[in-house]
């Protein structure tokens, strides 16, 4: 097993300002007969989480390494029994496993609000316990609410367990066939660059619908820090609006904010170089908005460093650049958080190159504006993208368009 390596979004060679090499994908898919040495449990629970339904990564070394360190011989047992749709009790499991619920249900309890790898619902004497996919899920469960002071070794081993995991490529097969779930949304100074951003483009629109708000610390940005790879950006960005905001400071992991403040954070994140997110539904009683960097958001990882786009929905508005005025400094292909452009550095004989040394990868571009803002000589402008994204109707409609993806990503993988 490979360890978890730093890598950088933008690099500068031989005066070319432009993405790094995508990152090579290494996952080797194995088979249970390859682990015989590891207790049933532990390959039974392993063989679950690699559900294409739970955008599961094919069995391999990295999945059980993780498995083996988040779950003992005795809870991978437990949590076995479980699936992802339908809550299971502890009386339930505890007949599968054939032992007293009094011995189970502590068990499933510890897992859910301790280690937070299962998910628990319902009152306290018929409560249901389910799987959590890894990514989205286990990794973000585990870690919400954490701050970098509070980790403790098990969630440092955690997190460089599963970085492994995901430097395999696994999600980005996924990435390539899931439907557009996250959108981009202009908030601060961008939307000066998207003067005609429609009301549904814009997060200060959006949050109209909701009355309730809160914010936490990004665990992306957390787990890298914690590696050693940290990008200094602000943390304090995820937010939840509507009933999750309600359940998320109820829990104690989120803290509760007015709209006026959450708009003020998500300006401080744009700031910073961070891309403001919503997911791509339209009628939702509850949301979430991620404010995310190229270079620790796993959504946007999958773009800035495999190359392979399909979870972020097309932008709305894409920039111009006006030749005439760009002088090549290269600071917009620095700015870019999805390694989107390629600058030939002034110096050169700028007349001979191709398109004028300047060159935007139109499948890495979300639109997001940072570019405009980052060129001094007002070179760029963002104007209206050709085709107007689609949204999804709501959250049933996100999920049915997901599954034939996720089927076929699933597939493709196993066949590696
Ligand atoms: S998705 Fe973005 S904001 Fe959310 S945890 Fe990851 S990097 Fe942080
Ligand atoms: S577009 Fe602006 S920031 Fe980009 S190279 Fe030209 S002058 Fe520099
Ligand atoms: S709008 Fe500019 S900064 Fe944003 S992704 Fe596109 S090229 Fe990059």
């Amino acid at each position: 097993m490979a360890t978890p390596e730093s890598r950088r979004v933008i690099e500068i060679n031989e005066r070319v300002v432009g993405p790094a090499p995508p990152r090579p994908r290494t996952l080797r898919p194995r088979r249970r007969s390859d682990f015989t040495h590891m207790p049933a449990p532990i390959l039974d629970l392993a063989v679950r989480l690699s559900s294409p339904l739970m955008m599961g990564p094919p069995l391999c070394e990295e999945l059980i390494a993780l498995v083996s360190h988040v779950f003992t011989e005795e809870e991978a047992s437990a949590a076995r029994r479980l699936g992802l749709a339908a809550g299971r009790s502890a009386a339930s499991v505890a007949r599968a496993e054939r032992r007293p619920r009094h011995q189970i249900e502590p068990i499933l309890d510890r897992l859910a609000s301790e280690k937070r790898v299962l998910l628990a619902s319902g009152p306290e004497d018929d409560r249901r316990y389910r799987l959590l996919p890894i990514v989205p899920g286990m990794f973000e469960n585990v870690l919400v609410g954490q701050s970098p002071d509070s980790l403790s070794g098990w969630h440092y081993r955690f997190v460089e367990l599963f970085e492994m995991l995901y430097e395999t490529g696994y999600s980005a097969a996924y990435s390539e066939r899931s439907p557009a779930a996250v959108r981009y949304l202009p908030v601060g100074k961008s939307i000066e660059a998207q003067p005609v951003a429609l009301p549904t483009d814009r997060l200060e629109d959006v949050l109209d619908r909701f009355d309730s708000f809160a914010v936490g610390n990004c665990q992306c940005r957390i787990a890298m820090q914690s590696l050693g790879r940290g990008c200094g950006k602000p943390l304090e960005n995820c937010a939840a609006m509507g009933r999750w905001a309600d359940v998320a400071v109820a829990a104690g992991l989120f803290r509760k904010v007015s709209k006026a403040e959450l708009l003020d954070i998500k300006r401080e994140a744009e700031s910073h170089g961070l891309v403001n997110w919503m997911m791509n539904v339209r009628h939702a009683r509850s949301q979430c908005s991620c404010s995310c960097c190229g270079c620790c958001c796993h959504a946007m990882r999958t773009v800035s460093e495999f190359s392979a786009p399909g979870m972020i929905a097309p932008p709305s508005f894409v920039p111009r650049r006006d030749p005439a005025m760009c002088d090549n400094c290269g600071k917009c292909a620095l700015s870019c958080p999805m390694g989107a452009i390629v600058v030939e550095l002034a110096g050169a004989d700028r007349d001979a190159r191709p398109s004028n040394g300047y060159r935007r990868l139109a499948e890495r571009c979300i639109g997001c504006g940072l570019c405009v803002l980052a060129c001094d000589r007002r070179a760029l402008s963002m104007i209206p993208a050709p085709e107007r994204p689609a949204s999804y109707r709501n959250w049933f409609s996100l999920i049915a368009h997901s599954v034939p993806g996720l089927l076929s990503a699933s597939w493709r993988l196993r066949r590696q």
